[in-house]
């Protein structure tokens, strides 16, 4: 399976490298034409405004569109997952809006800016380790969305479909599972295409 990490800006080279331990290959995109050589896509953490106005900027609102529309997964992680959201509530304007949940930005306040924990994940087996950095929450989700994980009772993981995200940055521990949770909705979207 290749796996590509959207590289406009953000965590790009840990990505990769979480990628290529869950057993994938993984490619760094800065093209949309690149986007037909790869099986799923991950939106790297970063800051939401600038990686939103760049994927504007080249061309990767409607290619990215497409690409899930075509059945293929995307993760996103910290500012990815604000930028797969159908609402932020500051107001501003979605970007992708493909996801069916409301978020909110930097929602652990000053005291609790960057911290590690371990999350209990629905479907994967021990805790894993997160790293939260400037991290946003899911306040609210609709229907079709399954809620993976919370921490102190807020929701910080979640999957719709094709759709995986998560608060905070999975891919700066070298505790690869989530990764690898991915590479099994990658695989398991390939063989229904080729069904
Ligand atoms: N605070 C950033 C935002 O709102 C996200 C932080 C991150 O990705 N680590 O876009």
């Amino acid at each position: 399976m290749r796996i590509g990490v959207l590289a406009l800006q953000g965590a790009v080279a840990e990505h990769i490298r979480s990628i290529n331990s869950a057993g994938a290959e993984g490619i760094s995109i800065k093209r949309v034409e690149q986007l037909e050589s790869i099986d799923g896509l991950i939106i790297p953490g970063g800051e939401s405004t600038t990686i939103g106005k760049l994927m504007r900027k080249y061309g990767f609102i409607d290619a990215i569109r497409d690409f899930s529309a075509g059945g293929k997964p995307l993760f996103g992680t910290c500012a990815g997952l604000i930028v797969l959201a159908k609402e932020i509530a500051s107001g501003e304007e979605a970007h992708l809006g493909l996801m069916d949940i409301k978020v909110a930005r930097n929602a652990f306040g000053r005291q609790r800016e960057s911290f590690e924990t371990k999350l209990v994940i629905k479907g994967i087996e021990e805790p894993i380790r997160a790293v939260f950095i400037r991290a946003p929450l899911i306040l609210e989700v609709g229907k079709g969305v399954d809620v993976l994980s919370t921490y102190n009772e807020e929701i910080v993981t979640a999957r719709q479909g094709n759709l995986l995200v998560a608060s905070y940055h999975p891919e700066l521990t070298d505790d690869y599972r989530l990764h690898q949770y991915f590479v099994e909705m990658v695989k398991e979207a390939a063989l229904t295409e080729k069904l």
